[in-house]
């Protein structure tokens, strides 16, 4: 029933699976026949303190039986104290945006380098370098910074100037000219297939960079929020970008997307805005999925997760080497090399079966993005699934 109303009344820009998922808690999910899924996915990153998370539902019922919203222009207080603990958290002298969405955040990213680029040179810089198989969003602007080009239809042009993607981290020194202002990156490609860079490469090039006075923008949408294990990866890195954006696990799933820039007077009012951005709703929810993190960091529980899982994994690569080249990313945010893509498709489908949610990132790696919080019998449960899968397809 609620299949066909879907398909009647909703547009057609996924290849939705039916399952109706009725209640949620941590990596544990129920659809409305009882069946339960154990979860890594988090909602494609999204889920970082698990589903049905009471601090943060509570804390979220307190705030809008309220105040919901006010609008930005009056003292939005979560908003302070959210944007205060990002930054100490990252342990830069940054200030912070609030907008919806990764995409919206790495639009204001976007917006602050051409500004930089037009306020501190004599001549006007305004390109900006991406990689091959990166994933930025899917507003015209990120689209066309985004390194896939199956995602640059051509119904969608003319689509804006002053982007170009690069092979990789070399090719970038080559290609920066009178006109760059920015390089852009994600330090772990999530939806390109879960692929960490180098981190000599990367320091290298955030060094080439600062000594040049252009941008180096790092898009942690998907890598911040302890997803790497750290705060955020470009500290797990150890770089210090000009400019970085987040999203996904930044409010435990209610929608919100920040920049954060060390150029704090290169927007001047008037330059940006939002009218959801950072109300009061997101921020009392980022606030608490923070404390909620920090606490889960400093007791070492984190640390060992990271451990534990990819150990379970890298078990797992060996057991099926038909069907797996080997197990990468970083952190939490892992994947399945797999041999082709319709091994790929198998396994997401098989687990599926089995009650395991897991995603796809790339044309042939098996994602997995648990929640932060996942406990270590959701870990065992989900391995103990994705045994039963896979070897069914081996
Ligand atoms: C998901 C993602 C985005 C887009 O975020 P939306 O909230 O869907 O706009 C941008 N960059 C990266 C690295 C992402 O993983």
């Amino acid at each position: 029933m609620f299949e066909k109303m879907d398909k009647d009344f909703v547009l057609h820009t996924y290849a939705r699976n039916y399952v109706n998922f009725k209640q949620g808690i941590n990596a544990t999910l129920y659809d409305d026949k009882g069946k339960d899924y154990i979860d890594f996915t988090s909602g494609i990153g999204v889920v970082s303190v698990g589903h049905g998370n009471a601090r943060v539902a509570d804390a979220i019922c307190e705030q809008v039986k309220n105040i919901t919203h006010i609008s930005n222009l009056y003292l939005i207080e979560p908003q302070a104290k959210l944007a205060k603990k990002i930054v100490t958290l990252s342990g830069f002298d940054m200030a912070v945006f609030f907008g919806n969405s990764g995409a919206e955040a790495n639009e204001g990213a976007i917006k602050i380098a051409r500004e930089y680029g037009e306020k501190m040179f004599k001549n006007k810089k305004y390109k900006i370098i991406t990689l091959e198989n990166s994933f930025h969003g899917r507003t015209i602007t990120t689209v066309k910074a985004t390194g896939q080009t199956s995602f640059h239809k051509p119904y969608f042009s003319p689509y804006p100037e002053g982007f170009s993607f690069n092979e990789n981290i070399q090719k970038i020194y080559d290609v920066i000219d009178d006109e760059t202002v920015a390089v852009m990156i994600e330090l772990v490609q999530g939806e390109g297939g879960v692929q960490p860079f180098d981190k000599k490469e990367i320091q290298k090039l955030a060094a080439f960079l600062k000594e040049k006075g252009l941008l180096l923008i790092v898009d942690e949408v998907q890598t911040g929020i302890y997803r790497s294990g750290e705060f955020l990866a470009t500290n797990l890195y150890e770089i210090e970008p000009d400019i970085i954006t987040l999203a996904k696990g930044l409010a435990g799933g209610v929608p919100i997307g920040a920049v954060m820039t060390k150029h704090k007077d290169i927007f001047e009012p008037g330059d940006h805005g939002s009218t959801f951005g950072g109300n009061y709703l997101s921020t009392r929810a980022g606030l608490e999925v923070l404390e909620i993190l920090e606490g889960y960091k400093n007791s070492g529980k984190l640390d060992e997760m990271l451990m534990y899982f990819e150990k379970n994994l890298s078990e797992i690569a060996q057991k099926y080497p038909n069907l797996f080249v080997d197990s990468v990313g970083l952190g939490l945010m892992r994947g399945l090399r797999c041999h082709s893509a319709e091994i790929l498709s198998h396994a997401i489908q098989s687990a599926f079966d089995e009650g395991l949610l897991v995603l796809k990132a790339g044309k042939n790696t098996l994602r997995l993005l648990p929640p932060i919080t996942i406990s270590k019998e959701e870990v065992d449960e989900g391995f103990k699934r994705m045994i039963r899968a896979f070897d069914k397809l081996s």
